[in-house]
């Protein structure tokens, strides 16, 4: 397959980061992301093969994208993942391959994921105390968690760390969630709360905004100077402590960072979302599975791309005061697509 000039999408931005959703399952059930009791799945049929994933990311890599993430639900609960991770390896012109996960499977398949290629692996942390996060996660799995990271790193595979910060919930940990990546070697990134997809408990006063982040870091360690961004498509702004530790702040909800957002989003059944916002995607798999050509999907893939132009948290933003949850439960259980779980985060 030949490649195409640059695609760039209504607002001059170009396709880089294709997030893959391998799964809608998960293992945690964690409060901003899964709150509910009872969730409507995916049909086991209707999610792509480990050659469909292959070849529609292929298409995606020859229309520009540069990056794939895998991710879920949990990515590893999808049986044989290190296979489609090597798949994915093989793809020449990807500059990287990475993986979000929660950990709790980590150990068992952290090997085979480093010999099958991947470069980089995501580890969602957002407590070091085990009855905290049996609240947050309603599972009992910290220690499995830990134990996925430290397998991580006796592999070599290098760890970043991902916590969501809530209010109230796990705020006072930020000082201690820095000292642990630090013993680990792990840059740490703090993700504001998101009233995104199934995160159906939404509410301002939940949300620790970078601003709080940052304050709590100045009273634990002094204060923290920005560093400029390397890459501008990069969703998290970097910070350095006076003792030199390097940590991320993604602040989607109080600075969004759309106007430079180069991520779309592919179900793990084929549909393809273009803002984590969207209430819509393209079905690719149909296509997929009546055969449709490579040229065909390159039409697809640049037409939708080219009219992109979704800024979906800066619209959230602006609703300032009436800002609640961006989807009720009814329309959730109705299209599981709009969930978080669904869509990779
Ligand atoms: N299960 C894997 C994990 O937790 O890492 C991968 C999928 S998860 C949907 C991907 C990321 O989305 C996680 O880092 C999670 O913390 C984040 N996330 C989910 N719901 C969120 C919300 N309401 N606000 C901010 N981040 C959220
Ligand atoms: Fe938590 Fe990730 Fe599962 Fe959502 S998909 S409940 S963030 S572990």
């Amino acid at each position: 397959m030949s490649s195409h000039p640059a695609l760039r999408d209504a607002r001059g931005r170009p396709l880089g980061t294709l997030r893959l959703s391998v799964t809608d399952r998960c293992n945690l059930r964690c409060a901003y992301c899964m709150p509910e009791q009872e969730y409507v799945w995916l049909p086991r049929e209707e999610l792509l093969t480990f050659e469909e994933l292959e070849l529609l990311a292929r298409h995606f890599v020859v229309a520009g994208t540069r990056r794939i993430r895998l991710t879920g639900g949990e990515p590893l609960l999808r049986r044989d993942l290190p296979e489609l991770v090597a798949r994915l390896a093989r793809i020449e012109t990807l500059e990287e391959l990475a993986l979000t996960t929660n950990g709790v499977l980590l150990a068992d398949h952290a090997a085979a994921l480093r010999t099958a290629g991947l470069k980089r692996i995501t580890v969602s942390l957002d407590t070091l105390d085990p009855e905290r996060f049996e609240r947050l996660a309603r599972r009992r799995e910290l220690p499995r968690v830990l134990a996925g990271i430290a397998a991580a790193r006796a592999c070599g595979l290098p760890v970043k760390l991902d916590t969501v910060v809530l209010r109230g919930d796990n705020e006072d940990e930020i000082p201690a969630l820095l000292d642990f990546a630090r013993e680990q070697d792990a840059e740490l990134r703090f993700i504001e709360y998101m009233d995104v997809g199934g995160a159906t408990h939404w509410e301002s006063s939940k949300v620790c905004s970078q601003e709080a982040m940052l304050d709590a870091v100045a009273r634990a360690r002094g204060a923290a100077v920005p560093l400029t961004r390397k890459d501008p498509a990069a969703p998290a702004g970097r910070w350095r402590t006076p003792d030199g530790q390097i940590f991320g702040i993604i602040a989607s909800t109080t600075q969004p960072f759309c106007a430079a957002c180069d991520r779309s989003r592919l179900t793990a059944d084929g549909r393809w979302l273009l803002c984590l916002y969207a209430r819509e995607g393209l079905d690719l798999r149909a296509p997929l599975r009546e055969g449709r050509s490579a040229e065909w999907f390159q039409e697809r893939i640049r037409s939708a791309w080219s009219q992109r132009d979704d800024q979906g948290a800066v619209e959230r933003l602006k609703l300032d005061e009436r800002r609640g949850p961006s989807m009720d439960l009814d329309a959730l259980l109705q299209d599981p697509h709009l969930e978080m779980h669904v869509r990779g985060g």
